[in-house]
């Protein structure tokens, strides 16, 4: 099994690793003007084979957010997937992954601006594990930072520099024994937690903040949504007021990081039972057999990276 990367995509190339270095004077560095994706791909034992997760919609999303920093890359989403697919078959994994592509403001010069400046695509794959490690469901907390609004810095966007605010939200809880936090949007309204979305049930439907509550829009939210239709659980988008976590009956983050995470307290109080509720572990369950290409239904969401093995594997 490999255990380290070996190799990235960089300035048009794949290369090893080490030659994948950039400058101390790349603007993206001072200015934080970049954006990124994180997708996973995830490794099927029995099969032997690993499977990228949805590998089209992080780059459509990637290359409509990079409309928004003035990047413009020489490359479409198909483009994009066969050099994730190629990156990974080189690092020759046979375990679950994390693919961060980032898009930046390359030119070596001072000066904050978007315009009159080269980008440039990297593209590296790691080997990963739970970004939150919380085997009996997450305690979670309000953060004391304010989501920052889409008329300054958009969530929607995945922007490097943004992720000071969800830093600063994230290390905040962690000091004070929390797993992570929920940031509320500048109009008071629960956004979402520091890199995942956050759904709720009450009165037997899920409630998910709406794309216009300075999220950013997640393609694993769009998957429970999905999930949700298909299990004919309501849900319903709409903006979420703080105290409603204080009663919700059961709750759940989501992200390509985090998976499903069941929530089990926020605040100190008790989410439900104050056990991870059956909502979200179906959810979770039904997510994670999912992205291992498990489930027929959803199996053309996954693309097999090496040569099929499984005569019925072809994505
Ligand atoms: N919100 C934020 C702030 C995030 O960084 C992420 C992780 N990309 C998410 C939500 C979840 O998005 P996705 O399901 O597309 O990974």
């Amino acid at each position: 099994m490999a255990t380290r990367n070996r190799y990235a995509f960089f300035e048009g190339d794949i290369v090893p690793i080490e030659e994948a270095r950039i400058s101390i004077m790349t603007s993206a560095v001072h200015y934080g003007t970049g954006v990124f994706e994180g997708i996973r791909a995830y490794w099927n034992d029995p099969e032997k084979q690993l499977y990228a997760f949805h590998l089209r919609e992080h780059y459509e999303r990637f290359l409509r957010n990079c409309k928004i920093l003035w990047i413009d890359l020489p490359y479409d989403p198909e483009g994009l997937s066969e050099i994730t697919l190629e990156l990974l078959r080189r690092e020759k994994f046979e375990t679950d992954v994390y693919i961060r592509p980032v898009a930046y403001k390359s030119s070596l010069e001072v000066g904050v601006r978007l315009h009159d400046l080269d980008s440039e695509c990297a593209i590296f794959a790691i080997p990963f594990g739970e970004y939150i490690p919380a085997p009996k469901g997450a305690r979670l907390t309000v953060s004391s930072w304010r989501r920052i609004d889409d008329n300054s810095i958009p969530a929607r966007g995945k922007i490097n520099g943004a992720y000071v605010n969800s830093a600063l939200a994230k290390t905040e809880a962690h000091r004070k024994g929390f797993d992570d936090a929920l940031m509320l949007s500048g109009n008071g309204h629960v956004s979402e937690a520091s890199a995942a979305n956050l759904f709720i049930l009450r009165g037997g439907a899920l409630i998910t903040a709406p794309e216009t509550d300075d999220i950013l829009a997640g393609i694993t939210r769009a998957i429970i949504i999905e999930f949700a239709r298909d299990l004919g659980i309501p849900v319903v988008e709409r903006s979420i007021d703080r105290s409603e976590l204080y009663i919700a009956e059961d709750a759940f983050i989501v992200g390509t990081g985090a998976s499903v995470v069941p929530v089990v307290e926020v605040d100190h109080r008790a989410v439900g039972t104050g056990k991870p509720g059956e909502i979200a572990m179906k959810m979770r369950r039904l997510y994670l057999d999912t992205v291992q290409g498990k489930i027929p239904k959803y199996r053309a969401w996954c693309t097999p990276v090496y040569e099929c093995r499984d005569p019925e594997g072809a994505g």
